[in-house]
């Protein structure tokens, strides 16, 4: 069946475009509301058991819409509690989402595209190439599973899985505001973060839109070794970045940006480095992420060792700058950062690296 057969999918709308449907199929908004809480609430996906909802409208949504999730076809688990679910979607694409459990913490990692456009030097999903961005409903459609599955929805959301969140910005910010939904998971916006790795216009546009929490992968404290690692960085580099994470976290005393920083042994962890990245982020609210690097196949970083971790650690902690160091959750799934790998597919079914210029991708 090719695209233009599918009937709408019920999973790309937020609570507006639910009420707006209904309301065009001839039925009172409130049944719109009705349809997205039982969707989203409770897990419902069967026109017929959503009892409330009265029978001509059932009729009607069974005909005209439909409610497509993404298929876990595999959960593996890690001796840590981490579990990785490898999703499939209506066109054999993969992606993977991960959970990570920690005390009464539920956190829920979300991937916004099939493979990446970005490059990065040091992550997994780079090397698989990119090719399309996720609807809303895939992307909702993740928290979605991962609800039905934790028995309850996730306390903290990250947008750290596979892709670049703001290179797919509307449909990321419709299914953040769907995450945030009292009639569907309501996280909580501080408990919800955006990572990126930079794309400056997109972050002003985020601002305009959304207050969830910002979180940019930094990696490098100055232009010629970022230029090396976040290769998106030649297009919009720290001069231009850092401003917009400034205004981003401005107007709240209580907002911080949070940056993260992949410790790679000998090539970003000395303490010069350290000493520059003080530097930098001075005058911006500011806490850092320390995250040691997570070997792949086919990688040719290190993992810096721990005292070395400690010391840049150390330096920041005593220039005033709240700093931590990520816990490698899972890595023995391949479900740490920077770890995630799908199933890129070209058109013809074929996998491979499907080439795509990171640049222009990126401001699309
Ligand atoms: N594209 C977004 C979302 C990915 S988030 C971004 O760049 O922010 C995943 C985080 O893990 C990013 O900070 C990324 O830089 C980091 N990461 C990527 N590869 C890694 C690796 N091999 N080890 C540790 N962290 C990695």
């Amino acid at each position: 069946m090719s695209n233009l057969a599918l009937k709408p999918n019920l999973l790309d709308l937020n609570l507006a475009d639910c009420e707006r449907l209904v309301l065009g199929l001839g039925f009172k908004a409130f049944h719109g509301r009705n349809l997205f809480k039982w969707i989203h609430k409770h897990g419902v996906v069967d026109f017929d058991a959503m009892t409330d909802l009265s029978k001509g409208l059932r009729d009607t949504l069974r005909d005209r819409v439909e409610i497509r999730l993404p298929r876990i076809i595999h959960d593996r688990p890690s001796a840590d509690g981490t579990v990785k679910w490898i999703m499939e979607l209506g066109d054999g694409q993969r992606i993977e989402t991960v959970f990570i459990p920690e005390g009464r913490r539920t956190t829920v990692c979300v991937s916004s595209q099939v493979g990446c456009a970005l490059s990065c030097s040091f992550c997994a999903t780079a090397t698989q190439g990119f090719n399309r961005n996720l609807s809303v409903g895939e992307i909702a459609g993740q928290i979605w599973h991962a609800t039905r599955r934790i028995g309850a929805a996730p306390s903290n959301v990250v947008m750290m899985g596979m892709g670049e969140p703001l290179a797919n910005f509307d449909a990321v910010v419709k299914a953040m505001d769907i995450m945030q939904d009292d009639l569907a998971y309501m996280v909580a916006k501080t408990r919800l973060t955006l990572s990126t790795s930079g794309i400056v216009p997109n972050i002003y546009r985020l601002r305009e839109v959304s207050d969830v929490s910002l979180a940019v992968s930094l990696h490098a404290p100055n232009d010629a070794l970022r230029d090396q690692l976040v290769p998106i960085n030649r297009k919009y580099p720290l001069a231009e970045l850092l401003p917009a994470c400034k205004a981003y976290v401005s107007g709240d005393r209580r907002r911080r940006v949070t940056w993260e920083y992949v410790l790679l042994d000998s090539v970003n962890d000395s303490p010069a480095h350290a000493k520059q990245l003080v530097r930098l982020l001075e005058g911006i609210p500011s806490k850092v992420n320390l995250i040691p690097f997570n070997p792949f196949a086919g990688s040719t970083y290190g993992t810096s060792p721990p005292e070395r971790i400690e010391a840049f650690r150390g330096r920041l902690t005593r220039s005033g700058i709240f700093t931590m160091t990520r816990k490698t959750r899972g890595d023995e799934i391949a479900a740490a950062c920077g770890q995630l790998v799908g199933r890129v597919q070209d058109r013809t079914g074929r996998m491979g690296r499907v080439l795509v210029d990171s640049r222009r991708m990126a401001t699309s």
